[in-house]
């Protein structure tokens, strides 16, 4: 569409404006207000991931210092599984996640990955790996059913207090 009389279209506005309210150099239809608008959003779109990214970070980074705990020293699990285990505990509410929620393996004994995972609470966590390391490993399981069933009952009826991730070949 050609600059008619000095004017631009906008395709935002849907109305012919001076030139002088879009960005100079590269010729676009989207007035220097609409764009502003639209990166600000961008922006702030980003913003707001931030905080999810530093809770994975410092979920995965509590996971590695738990496993050397029990004598683990590999961690096949990502932060971005660990995402995948808050979004289906979370399920689709926006809610933010009720700080407190810690990932363990379900069997302390060998590796975690996505297939040996369960969210816990937080407080659950502590008693769990100071069991362990009194050579209470068979209690762990049954402390662990406590804590998964205690998680389940902070949690609104619909949804599931634990969530299992499938185990998936591709990541083991
Ligand atoms: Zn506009």
């Amino acid at each position: 569409m050609p600059d008619l009389d000095g004017r631009r279209y906008c395709r935002v506005c849907q109305d012919f404006l001076p030139l002088t309210a879009f960005p100079r150099g590269q010729r676009r239809f989207t007035c220097q207000a609409h764009l502003w608008q639209r990166i600000g959003k961008r922006a702030q779109q980003k913003l707001s991931d931030k905080p999810r990214k530093k809770l994975l970070a410092r979920m995965w980074m509590q996971l590695w210092k738990d496993q050397r705990v029990v004598g683990q020293t590999v961690v096949a699990l990502k932060q971005a599984d660990i995402n995948t285990l808050l979004e289906a505990h979370l399920g689709s509410s926006s809610d933010k996640p009720k700080g407190g929620l810690t990932v363990l393996p379900r069997d302390p004994s060998v590796p975690v990955s996505s297939g040996n995972t369960v969210l816990v609470m937080k407080q659950a966590r502590r008693e769990l790996l100071a069991g362990y390391r009194q050579h209470e490993a068979g209690t762990y399981q049954s402390k662990l059913q406590q804590a998964l069933s205690s998680l389940e009952h902070a949690q609104k009826p619909a949804t599931r207090g634990h969530i299992e991730m499938e185990p998936t070949c591709s990541r083991l």
